[in-house]
Parts: C-alpha cells; structure tokens; sequence
C-alpha cells in the first residue's frame, strides 16, 4: 500500500454524482435567519437561490457578504480536515468494531487480543481529497454552467425543488458570480495543495498502517 496511489488524477469518465456519492453536503447557515441548508452550486433550491450579486437566503432574503460565504466556506472545510488528523482507527473485522486513536502503541493489530482484524483509518485520505474536490467543484464556474453538479436531492425527495433553473438563466448567474465563485474556489484549492503534500509524508510514515 501506498498513500501516493490515493492521489492520482480522479477518473474522468465518472460523473460527479458518482465520484461524490459518499461526500457529506456543504451545510450553510444564514447569518440573518439562522436557518441551515445544503448548498449545491446554481441549482434549484427551497432554502436558496444565486443572484446576480451572490448567495440569497430564500427565508428571510439575507444576502450573504462574500466573507460570510468564504468563512463558513473555510471552517467547514477545516472541520473534515480535523476530522482526518484525528486519526480514528477501527478495527475491518465487522464483527469485532474496535475504534481507537493510539496507533504509535499498537501498529496495525487490532486491539482486542482475539481478533485477527487490521485496524484502518475511518476516515481516509482518499475521502478527504474526495470530499474536498467535491467542495471545489460546487464553486467552478464551467461545471455549474454545463450543469454538471452531484444533485443536492434525488428526484423523489421531498426536499427537492419542484422546478430547475432553466439553462440560459444557470449560465447568466454562472458568468455574474464568476469573481465571488473564483475567490470560494481558490480557499479550497489551498487546502488541497496543503493536504496533497501532507497525505504524502503521512503515507511514508504510516506505511505499515496499509495492509498489503
Ligand atoms: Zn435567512
Ligand atoms: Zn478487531
């Protein structure tokens, strides 16, 4: 095993809603109303809507400041960061489930002393990179005028919006939000450069997490 393998190029001939099937969701919050939403790009929501100048609330029609969006941007991709550096470990026995974090102690056995399970991380660097690519893909101006996004709801889904934007406006608000768009996209590029580099050193120094 090795962790460079994690950070080849992502396979262009998936769709993103294919590649981004196990990502969690960019969760906003209005800063005038308090109310919670996913975000998902120029596309039809019941809790938002893009203008020509940003990010609407649909509730209370707050409209959020570029720095309210990158800030909340920011901290949410920081929280999936943490959430890696923790380094939970859990045991692939299914039938065994120990989660722990002392991995400098007890290498990659598991834990409990009749298991013969390997203990992995919970939350891999190919998760992160993933979740992070995905983030970065909501603010790419091409990928949301070509409609191209993961959908935020399946069709059935009593959140969804019952209509979609139509394409000529999609494009509009595309190329209106393209400098607001750019900024959000270069806060996550920054992580991905950091962590492409530290998912490096962290795989040759936990080389003997990766069962072989
Ligand atoms: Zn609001
Ligand atoms: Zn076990």
């Amino acid at each position: 095993g090795n962790s460079g393998d994690n950070l080849q190029p992502l396979d262009s001939a998936l769709s993103d809603e294919e590649r981004f099937k196990e990502v969690t969701s960019l969760t906003l919050k209005c800063p005038g109303c308090d109310q919670k939403f996913p975000f998902g790009g120029i596309v039809a929501s019941k809790y938002y809507q893009m203008t020509f100048s940003g990010l609407q609330c649909a509730r209370c029609n707050h409209q959020f400041s570029p720095i309210q969006l990158s800030s909340q941007f920011e901290s949410d991709i920081r929280m999936h960061i943490s959430r890696y550096y923790t380094g939970y470990l859990k045991c692939d026995d299914s039938t065994c489930g120990v989660v722990t974090r002392q991995i400098s102690v007890f290498g990659k056995r598991c834990l409990n002393e009749d298991c013969m399970g390997v203990m992995g991380y919970c939350y891999t660097d190919k998760q992160l990179y993933n979740q992070l690519h995905y983030f970065a893909s909501l603010f790419n101006v091409d990928k949301n005028k070509r409609e191209l996004l993961k959908p935020l709801y399946r069709p059935d889904d009593p959140e969804a919006a019952e209509k979609k934007i139509p394409t000529s406006q999609v494009l509009a608000l595309g190329e209106q939000n393209r400098e607001l768009f750019q900024t959000m996209e270069s806060v996550v590029q920054k992580y991905l450069s950091n962590c492409a580099r530290s998912f490096v050193d962290m795989g040759s120094i936990f080389d003997f997490m990766n069962p072989e």
